[in-house]
């Protein structure tokens, strides 16, 4: 549990999800990812850009290192200006 932030709507369903704020502690780095339809941005510019990275992952393996990320961890990054709202 804990707070999710968020910097707005996703691009691609508007309205619909929202781009959460993950972290990544394998590279401790965040980025966010639409809660829908897991449309995928690693930086500011990229999501700008409308850049679109897709992870897809490997159903044979756990992924253990992606959960939400915090305040203290958003806070120094590139994301941390855009936070539209906090859950
Ligand atoms: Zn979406």
């Amino acid at each position: 549990m804990g707070q999710i932030y968020h910097i707005g709507n996703c691009p691609v369903c508007g309205n619909y999800g929202r781009m959460e704020i993950l972290f990544d502690t394998s590279s401790s780095k965040c980025f966010v990812m639409c809660e829908e339809c897991d449309l995928e941005f690693t930086s500011i510019s990229d999501y700008q850009r409308l850049n679109v990275r897709r992870m897809y992952f490997n159903p044979n393996e756990e992924i253990t290192s992606i959960r939400s990320a915090t305040l203290d961890e958003i806070m120094g990054t590139e994301w941390y200006p855009f936070i539209a709202d906090k859950f």
